[in-house]
């Protein structure tokens, strides 16, 4: 942590967008925000939301509040059930006493972003972001008395236990095949992995999440850490690419900020 800390300050980038899991849990967390923050990068907690209700996590809200950090929180539906279905028995309830403390400290207003991630429960493309958002917003404001800013629309990525999902049932070639078939070229130019890099929890460095997930190294066999590479000399290198990247390319595209293009 105290060197990726070091990297930040170096060469402090725009954007310092941290993931987990959970990864207020990491005991460094809080000065990982700190040091970006005070290094002027924009900082932003993936918040899987139920960690707000761990014991020791009581004050999470105040925290990102003080620090001016973005929240991403994802909920994959507005609708009890079908969280329940994703996440969990009990998820949903939980997931709105969070997002209401983070309103309760400015989260969903103008100052403090506070922006909602959704992916489809099955082998589907997600349906378009603009008017899913104005479904969430309805059904958790009138519902539930809960505001946020953005929604974000995710294509499920046909790795990991979702792609083991898929060939246990049977779906894997139809899922493929609907992926490929709805390749947008449109999508390319907004790449995340175009412009940003992933950084594993040992320092070592991948185009994407999904490729760490994979063990797909930047571009080769060797482990690459942060520490070894500067911005410029890691925009020359080429991207590792593999059947999963077609989720990123398929109808509206998908990406960490949600869709691509309209
Ligand atoms: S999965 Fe492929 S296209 Fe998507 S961000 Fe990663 S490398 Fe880029």
């Amino acid at each position: 942590m105290e060197r990726v800390i070091h990297w930040i300050q170096r060469h402090r980038p725009r954007v310092v967008d941290i993931t987990g899991g959970a990864p207020e849990m990491n005991p460094h967390f809080k000065d990982l925000v700190r040091s970006a923050r005070a290094a002027g990068c924009e900082v932003i907690d993936r918040n899987n939301l139920t960690i707000m209700e761990e014991p020791g996590f009581e004050d999470l809200h105040s925290f990102l509040a003080e620090n001016q950090v973005e929240v991403i929180a994802s909920l994959p539906c507005y609708e009890p059930e079908n969280v329940h279905r994703q996440r969990g028995q009990g998820v949903f309830e939980r997931s709105i006493r969070a997002l209401r403390k983070l309103n309760e400290v400015g989260y969903g207003g103008v100052s403090l972003k506070l922006n909602l991630v959704y992916n489809p429960l099955g082998p589907t493309l997600p349906p378009p972001q603009e008017a899913l958002e104005a479904d969430y917003r309805k059904a958790l404001l009138q519902e539930h008395g809960v505001q946020f800013n953005r929604l974000f629309t995710l294509t499920n990525q046909p790795i990991a236990r979702f792609a083991e999902d898929l060939k246990a049932k049977g779906q894997w070639e139809a899922y493929m095949s609907l992926l490929a078939n709805a390749f947008n070229p449109a999508t390319l130019e907004g790449l995340m992995c175009r412009s940003t890099i992933n950084v594993g929890y040992e320092g070592e460095v991948f185009d994407c999440d999904f490729n760490q997930m994979l063990g797909l190294q930047l571009a080769g066999n060797q482990a690459t850490y942060l520490w070894d590479i500067d911005p410029d000399g890691w925009l020359g290198l080429p991207v590792v690419t593999g059947p999963h990247c077609l989720a990123c390319t398929a109808g509206a595209g998908s990406s960490c900020t949600g869709a691509l293009s309209a």
